[in-house]
């Protein structure tokens, strides 16, 4: 249940709404504190299934008391109004890296999988001096076939950790099984979950446990409210730091990898408070393909964009065919750029 204040509600009254929540069992979250200008929302955590919304309506300084009805929830602009912004830690100087409405592009970028230490460490150099911001690498691998290289796992997350020491990047990488979600949390800033895993619902639970942001990448073949209730049984757990990432989905059409869906970075804007970020290495597929179809997610106005990178693309041990050079990387680095300022300009 969401409660709306009036605009200009008192702070007694808000204190009010607060202890009759707790009274009744629920745990209130005031998710937009009262001003004379908006109304306040307080959301009701827990079950609320035999509470009257008329138990709020009587209160003074109360609009309405309104019982969410969708399956989305914390994921819903409707219980949340405020955009979420991620933040994380870049790890030589402590500054602060935000990621959401309201800040610049954020580049993630790496190669699709760590393969060896002298590989990872020259790429997060060329990623960071290309404009990336966060270090990206599989040290965890879903493969469609077996006898296929599966990553260095632990020893790929040592490799991550080193090179995010010498770059100062935080880390984005994926897990795949709920028993390695803490061991793949002490490494990474962000924790990933891949197209594969979307609907791997006890995996969702775990990394709904942690304090920590996930990145949660579409399915393959899953539709956009799917998206949100995997997401949504994430923050069901508590964990209310979660990033969409949008990285295509199977069409009938074989002519790219995948079928891109910048597309609904607007679609999930209108009904999500959190941030999107877009992948077009997946979609894509072949490496003449990134570009355009990254200018196409920044146009969409994402929020980040997640992209694969490699020094040495032909002798990448996966998706060496999508995966595309520093120099790639840094003309989208430099279109993002010229786009946040063009939007500036237009903006009245
Ligand atoms: C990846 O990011 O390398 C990856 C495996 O992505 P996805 O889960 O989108 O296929
Ligand atoms: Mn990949």
């Amino acid at each position: 249940m969401i409660i709306r204040g009036k605009i200009g509600m008192k702070n007694e009254e808000l204190e009010k709404v607060v202890a009759t929540a707790r009274e009744l069992g629920v745990e209130p979250e005031v998710r937009r504190e009262p001003n004379v200008d908006h109304q306040a929302i307080i959301g009701l955590r827990g079950d609320t299934r035999d509470i009257e919304e008329d138990r709020f309506r009587v209160l003074p300084g109360v609009d309405e008391a309104i019982r969410v009805t969708t399956k989305h929830r914390y994921t819903s602009s409707l219980y949340i109004p405020e955009h979420t912004v991620i933040r994380v830690k870049q790890v030589s100087t402590g500054e602060d890296i935000y990621i959401g409405q309201g800040h610049p592009l954020v580049i993630m970028a790496g190669p699709c999988a760590v393969e060896s230490r002298e590989q990872l460490i020259r790429i997060a150099q060329a990623v960071k001096n290309s404009g990336a911001k966060i270090l990206r690498g599989g040290a965890y691998k879903p493969r469609t076939y077996p006898r296929e290289f599966e990553g260095l796992g632990e020893d790929g997350l040592k490799i991550l950790k080193e090179a995010s020491e010498i770059t100062g990047l935080p880390v984005v990488t994926e897990v795949m099984e709920p028993g390695l979600v803490e061991k793949v949390g002490q490494y990474a800033s962000i924790i990933q979950i891949g197209a594969r895993s979307m609907q791997n619902f006890p995996l969702l639970d775990e990394v709904g446990r942690q304090d920590k942001p996930v990145l949660l990448k579409n399915g393959i073949a899953t539709t956009i409210d799917e998206f949100l209730g995997a997401m949504e049984r994430i923050m069901d757990k508590g964990n209310m730091k979660g990033i969409f990432c949008l990285r295509g989905f199977r069409s009938y059409d074989d002519t790219t990898r995948f079928t891109p869906n910048a597309y609904w970075a607007p679609l999930l804007r209108q009904r999500t408070h959190l941030p999107i970020v877009y992948d077009p290495s997946h979609p894509a597929g072949r490496a003449n393909l990134v570009e355009p179809f990254a200018r196409a997610g920044i146009a969409y106005g994402v929020d980040g964009l997640l992209i694969e990178v490699h020094t040495d693309a032909t002798h990448a041990k996966t998706d060496a065919a999508q995966q595309i050079t520093p120099n790639a990387l840094q003309r989208i680095a430099d279109y993002a750029r010229q786009h946040e300022k063009l939007i500036m300009e237009i903006k009245p």
